[in-house]
Parts: structure tokens; sequence; C-alpha cells
């Protein structure tokens, strides 16, 4: 082993651990205390959960989806885990309309916002690309511009209060996964977007950070019952996985990786042993039966 990888090595270990356990010490529930935050998709799976831990921590919620009668479950719910507020607007992400309407509701009601928290994601299915292009441009408006939407319409207060906006992103917008074609499109999207806004920010001294959370597969029921007899893997808890993204978020990290050592860790692999990589990720899936379309 050359004298430059003798050292390279443990360094990037040292400080990969340190980025790590660094972040989860800091983290106070008191920093969300009283926080405006908008959460999208929480009708159910990790939304709801996340709308649940802000309440536990004092927040102000407010809530949205399309089924309204989810939403008014968490609301409730929220108030009774103890949320400084909680309230819901309902409606599609698939009109950009709505997407600004939902942001104005946060200003009408709660004065400013502090952190925006863009999770929702549109129904696609777990199965080979079958070519359907309306499909992902679809999807592309609910899953990306919708959430490019919901950033524009926020900004100007999130300037005001050096809020945040934290973007639910997937290991399948960073790595090619089999069967997620359309969705994979819109999660690499937002990598591009937010990652480039974020550098722009950088330039322009923009005190709103960006968070982009890579999550491995979770146990919401959507996600389980989509690749249930495929995908050979164990999901892991959305209840843990909620915190850790509201956690990254209060932090204003500039990624969160969850479960990280089946995101992070594989991702070190991405640039140096791609093919590596993509065999390793092939591994999990049962495809001598294809799933139905
Ligand atoms: P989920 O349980 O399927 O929930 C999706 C949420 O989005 C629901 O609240 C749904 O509510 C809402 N939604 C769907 N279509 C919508 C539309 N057209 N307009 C507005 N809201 C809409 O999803 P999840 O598994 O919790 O995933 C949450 C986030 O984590 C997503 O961004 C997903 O990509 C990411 N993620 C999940 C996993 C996983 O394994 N679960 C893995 C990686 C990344 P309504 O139906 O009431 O509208």
């Amino acid at each position: 082993m050359g004298r430059l990888q003798k050292i390279l090595i443990p360094f990037l270990g040292l400080v990969l651990a340190f980025c790590f356990y660094s972040a989860r010490e800091n983290f106070k529930p008191e920093m969300l205390k009283g926080k405006r935050v908008i959460v999208t998709g929480a009708s159910t799976g990790i939304g709801e959960q996340m709308a649940y831990h802000l309440a536990r921590m004092g927040a102000h919620v407010l809530v949205t989806a399309r089924t309204e009668a989810k939403l008014q479950k968490v609301v409730e719910r929220c108030r009774e885990l103890g949320a400084g507020s909680a309230r819901l607007v309902s409606g599609s992400m698939e009109d950009m309309a709505f997407a600004k309407r939902v942001v104005e509701a946060a200003e009408a009601e709660l004065g400013g916002l502090d952190m925006l928290i863009l999770n929702h994601v549109g129904k696609s299915y777990f199965s080979y690309f079958d070519g359907d292009v309306r499909h992902i441009q679809k999807l592309l408006d609910i899953n990306f511009l919708s959430y490019v939407a919901m950033t524009v319409s926020a900004l100007p207060m999130l300037k005001q209060s050096g809020g945040s906006i934290v973007v639910v992103s997937s290991m399948a917008g960073k790595v090619g996964f089999p069967f997620t074609v359309p969705y994979s499109a819109t999660k690499f999207a937002l990598d591009g977007f937010f990652s480039s806004l974020r550098q722009e920010f950088s330039i322009q001294n923009v005190n709103v950070s960006i968070t982009l959370c890579i999550l491995s597969f979770i146990d919401t029921e959507s996600a389980v019952s989509a690749a249930a007899g495929v995908l050979q893997m164990s999901p892991a808890p959305k209840e843990e996985c909620a915190l850790e993204i509201i956690k990254g978020g209060a932090l204003r990290q500039r990624e969160v990786y969850y479960k990280y050592a089946l995101t992070k860790i594989p991702l070190l692999l991405r640039d140096w042993a791609a093919e590596l990589l993509d065999y390793l990720v092939r591994q999990h899936y049962r495809v001598e039966r294809p799933p139905a379309a």
C-alpha cells in the first residue's frame, strides 16, 4: 500500500466519524420549539412521523397531502402531542398553483416560515420501465417541479428567518436502481436542482440551508407493499428515519444519510468502483420472477 493511501484512508475514516457523530451529539429538540414548519406528504409514512416528532418538540406544524381525512387525524394527534399549533391544507402537488397556495397559507396563518420539509411523492410502479413518457412527466410535476415551486414561493420567508429547506430523496436519486426508472429520474433531478442552488446560496451569502436526505429502504406501507417479494432487504423504521431527517435539517447539514451503512458507505464506491456497486445493488433484487407491470 502506498504511503499516501496509508495516511489518506485513516484520515477519511476520522473525517466521516466526526461528521456522523458530531451531528448526533449537537441536536436538541428545543431547536424546533416554536419553529414554523411545513411538512408535505404528511398524511402517512415518513411525513406523518415527521409531523409527530415536530409536534413533540413544540413546533407549529402545517401538514399537506391530498387526503383531507387522514390529514385531519394527523393534525389532531399533533395537538395531543404538544404542537405549538397544527393545521392542514389538502390538495394535489400535480398543480403548481396548489404548491404555491400551501406556502401562502403558512405566511397568512403562521406569519412566516422556518423550515420547509419537501417529502411528498407521487405513486409510481415498481417494475421494468414501461416506456410511458406521460407518467414520467406527471411524476416530474409531483416529485420535482412542485418542490421547485414551493421553494421559490417560500424563499422570501426563509431568507427572513434564516430558515431551512429539507428535501427528502433516496439512494435511487444517487445510484441507478432497477424497477424505479421514473421515480429515480425525479430524485436525480432534485439533487441537480438543490445542490446547484446550495452553491449559489453560498456565493450570495443567502442564509438558508438546504439538506438533501438520502434514504435507504424504509418500512412505510407503500414502499413495503411495492417491493414485496422482489427487494431482498429489511426496511428501516420510519419513526427513526423521520427523526434523523429533522435532526439533519435543524443542524443545517448538507446531506442526511439514513441508514448510514446502507447509503453513505455504498456511495463511497460510486465513483471509484461503479460496476461493483451496480453488481452489489442487483444482488438485493430477486429477478427470476419479474414484478408485474
Ligand atoms: P408514502 O408513505 O407513500 O407517502 C407519500 C405521501 O405523499 C402521502 O402523504 C401522500 O398522501 C402524499 N402524496 C402522494 N401523491 C401526492 C400528490 N399528488 N400531491 C400531494 N401529496 C401527495 O411515502 P414514504 O414512503 O413515506 O416516502 C416519503 C419520502 O421518502 C418520499 O419522498 C420518498 O421518495 C422517500 N423515500 C422513501 C423510501 C421508502 O422506502 N419508504 C426510500 C427512499 C426515499 P396522499 O395520498 O393523501 O396525497
